[in-house]
């Protein structure tokens, strides 16, 4: 097997783009071999989506491409640079502990970047290791995957590895590196980055780089910037009201963090709740709340707004005008957002007709299960398959009432009931990753038990389904007193 081209024995089809850029936008990097790689997973079905070859990245030679300490023919090996508001403060940043491997044409044709995190430092590393941790990679590669099973734009998780080697963070932890697939991994701010060195052309070519690759239809408008900063809009209004209505908490939406193609990236922080609560956080370093649950449409709006200013200079040559084109876009975001959000919500309820009451139908269900601290997707659950309990919420008069208003409701349409309840089921997963089961499963990772995690992985791929198996991972945690808590950076 040796001497077969890499190409043909892995399927790398690598066509390099960003590597064209000026030294400005990335780092070469050459590779800091790890001592023992050994796998821990593979996603065979992303694998064979991208036209790789998933048997033989499981053998010696793929798993060290797949842990940094072999090239992978053709590949880029670079770094990208970037920069973002963090907790609303400007940094320059980079892929401290990431590198692109190459820009996989799959046999669609489609393009994605391979990446591999924690494999050592870069020249944006600051003061970090380059590395990072079993449990947060599992955590990735199960958030992430659970995310894209929910039909939720995000970046996606091909494989782990373990590397053999310890890092030091809270204590001595097991060194492990994610292979991360991406539409792009280009950043709102990549082009804050780009833009603060004040060079036009630079900054066209990148704005021209992100329109052919994830905004084709719009690459030849009179006003294609315009456009592009419409279409990103666009697709940041529709990821956050999914976000909002499967009660995913990203945890550190930092400009760095948000994706010009609209995919979820990230996931270090970010968790789901249980019982519906818009105050909910996370995070062990958002004192503040600034990216809770309730937070997180208008916190998108900032970001927006952080890559508007860094567009501005391309929106039009007079900066007034560009100033004014800029806020006429951000405008209608929220009226995008809510459009988005209505429609999903309306689906979780079986609602296919639009009529004005319907906000209230939905937000007066959201107030009752804050109040009566109801699961949030649980209650879903319970409404779709008419399974209220006696108790909490269900039996009070207000849900009653409500529940009467909503029958009412679902009469003033032609659908049939059985219809009503195929939208629901296809509209509320029964799964989603829960915390406790979350932590379950990498307790047993670190102990060196997959099996638990490849379980969990093969309910979490199918969130639709109603069967025994789901529902015995729709339970609830025991009532604890320890408030959840999730770390960045790790
Ligand atoms: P994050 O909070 O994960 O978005 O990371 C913010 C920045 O810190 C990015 O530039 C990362 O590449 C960088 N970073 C995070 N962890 C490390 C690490 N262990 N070593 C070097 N850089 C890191
Ligand atoms: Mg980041």
């Amino acid at each position: 097997m040796t001497n077969i081209k890499d190409n043909i024995k892995f399927g790398w089809n690598f066509d390099n783009t960003y590597v064209n850029f000026p030294k400005l936008f990335f780092s070469k990097i050459k590779l800091d071999p790890v001592r023992s790689p050994k796998l821990v997973i593979l996603n065979d079905e992303l694998a064979k989506s991208l036209g790789l070859n998933s048997e033989n990245l499981k053998t010696p030679e793929g798993v060290s491409i797949l842990s940094g300490n072999k090239y992978a023919e053709n590949g880029a090996y670079i770094a990208q640079a970037y920069g973002g508001h963090q907790f609303g403060h400007f940094t320059i940043l980079g892929d401290g502990r990431a590198l692109l491997i190459g820009e996989q044409i799959n046999p669609s044709k489609e393009r994605y970047d391979i990446q591999l995190k924690g494999s050592g430092r870069t020249p944006y590393s600051r003061g970090g290791d380059g590395r990072a941790v079993l449990g947060p990679m599992l955590r990735e590669y199960i958030i992430s995957e659970a995310m894209y099973n929910l039909k939720i734009p995000t970046t996606r998780s091909l494989a782990v590895v373990e590397t053999g080697e310890a890092v030091i963070r809270d204590g001595i932890k097991k060194g492990a590196i994610l292979t991360r697939v991406a539409s792009s991994h280009i950043r709102f701010g990549t082009f804050q980055y780009i833009s603060s060195f004040g060079d036009i052309d630079q900054l066209k070519s990148l704005a021209d780089y992100c329109i052919n690759r994830h905004y084709p239809n719009i690459s030849d408008d009179e006003n294609k910037y315009i456009n592009f900063l419409k279409e990103v809009i666009r697709v940041q209004a529709s990821l956050v009201a999914k976000w909002q209505s499967v009660g995913f908490i990203h945890g550190v939406m930092n400009t760095d963090n948000m994706t010009i193609s609209g995919e979820t990236i990230d996931y270090g922080p970010c968790a789901f709740m249980d019982n519906y609560d818009p105050n909910t956080v996370f995070s062990s370093i958002d004192t503040r709340g600034r990216y809770a649950y309730k937070n997180q449409p208008i916190i998108t709006e900032w970001n927006l707004c952080r890559f508007a200013e860094a567009l501005l200079p391309i929106l039009h040559e007079n900066q007034e005008k560009a100033i004014e084109i800029a806020q006429d876009a951000i405008s209608n975001f929220y009226d995008i957002y809510y459009t988005n959000w209505m429609s999903i919500m309306r689906s979780k309820l079986g609602i296919f007709n639009e009529e004005a009451q319907d906000k209230a139908i939905i937000e007066d269900l959201l107030s009752m299960m804050e109040k009566y601290n109801e699961d949030y997707t649980n209650t879903f659950i319970a409404l779709t398959f008419s399974k209220n309990k006696n108790e909490g919420m269900f039996s009070s008069t207000e849900f009653i009432n409500w529940y009467k208003l909503w029958q009412e409701r679902l009469k003033r349409q032609v659908q049939s009931s059985e219809l009503v309840h195929e939208l629901m089921k296809n509209s509320n997963p029964s799964v989603i990753p829960r915390n406790h089961r979350v932590e379950e499963v990498l307790e047993a990772a670190d102990k060196g038990d997959f099996d638990p995690m490849k379980k969990f992985l093969n309910i979490l791929s199918k969130p639709y389904e109603h069967s025994q198996d789901q529902e015995e991972y729709s339970k609830l945690p025991k009532p604890s007193n320890c408030k959840y808590r999730t770390y960045c950076g790790t």
